[in-house]
């Protein structure tokens, strides 16, 4: 179908080269895109930007410098920015009394504070191109709260207003902005929780209709929508790819 047809487009995936963005990446290549991969472990990043046919640009999204770095060389490098999934992110579990205020701001900077500054970077590029298409990676935390994750709750609470914010403000520009809310999936990020939390893995699995944890692979679907022509009347909402999670009572 046409209108999920991504040639000719360029799409930066931060935190691309593995778990949910690579998932993400690997939708978007197939659809045709030219995808430049952002992340801090270089060989990892160029291991993925192999696979996907793209490039690899070496970056750590806690610093400003690094973001501007990012647009800028995608820009010179490929010529053009028309997607951008903002999906790096972190996590630091303890009770919200425990963090040292470092913790709250590397947790809060990785996870919103990057995604709003690459944004807004983008935003003249894409203004450029006629439009383009951010896609905000949210969490379950966006919705709902738990006792060892406040910074990351603030942060993916903050994800899903930020891009209503954006999607009002950037409409009239042809640029959608839209979040999406994965479950529970099995990467690197929930590897070491689901054998340091004791019954963790059996209670996902009891609360997600869907039976299981989710894959990477389960959000290359969804990029490829949201980045492509066919998502063109949707802006500023927030979809969950989780198994059926959020809705179970
Ligand atoms: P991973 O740990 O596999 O991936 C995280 C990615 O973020 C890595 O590619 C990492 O790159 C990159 N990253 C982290 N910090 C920085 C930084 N400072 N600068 C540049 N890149 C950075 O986790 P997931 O795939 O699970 O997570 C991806 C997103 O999905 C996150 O936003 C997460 O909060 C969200 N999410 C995940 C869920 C899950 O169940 N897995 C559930 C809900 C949301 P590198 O390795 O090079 O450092």
């Amino acid at each position: 179908m046409k209108s999920f047809d991504l040639s000719g487009r360029v799409a930066v995936v931060t935190g691309g080269n593995g778990g949910i963005g690579l998932g993400m990446a690997r939708g978007l290549a197939a659809a045709g895109a030219k995808v430049v991969v952002a992340g801090r472990n270089p060989a990892k990043s160029a291991a993925a930007a192999k696979e996907l046919g793209g490039i690899a640009i070496t970056v750590d999204l806690l610093k400003e410098s690094d973001c501007k770095k990012l647009i800028q060389e995608t820009a010179r490098q490929m010529g053009r920015l028309d997607i951008l999934v903002n999906n790096a992110g972190i996590n630091i579990r303890k009770q919200p009394q425990e963090y040292s205020m470092a913790e709250y701001h590397e947790v809060m900077n990785t996870n919103l504070t990057s995604a709003f500054h690459c944004s807004q970077l983008a935003y003249a590029e894409m203004k450029k191109a006629g439009g383009g298409k951010i896609i905000n990676i949210g969490s379950m935390m966006s919705i709902f709260g738990a006792s060892f994750t406040t910074p990351y709750a603030s942060s993916k609470g903050g994800i899903v207003q930020m891009s209503r914010a954006m999607a009002c403000a950037w409409a009239k520009d042809n640029i959608q902005v839209n979040s999406v809310l994965p479950g529970w999936i099995d990467t690197d990020l929930t590897r070491r929780a689901r054998t340091d939390v004791a019954g963790l893995h059996e209670r996902v699995l009891a609360r997600t209709p869907a039976g299981r944890w989710g894959e990477p692979g389960d959000f290359a679907g969804i990029a490829v929508f949201l980045a492509s022509a066919a998502s063109d009347f949707l802006t500023g909402t927030a979809i969950a790819v989780d198994g059926g999670y959020s809705v179970q009572g």
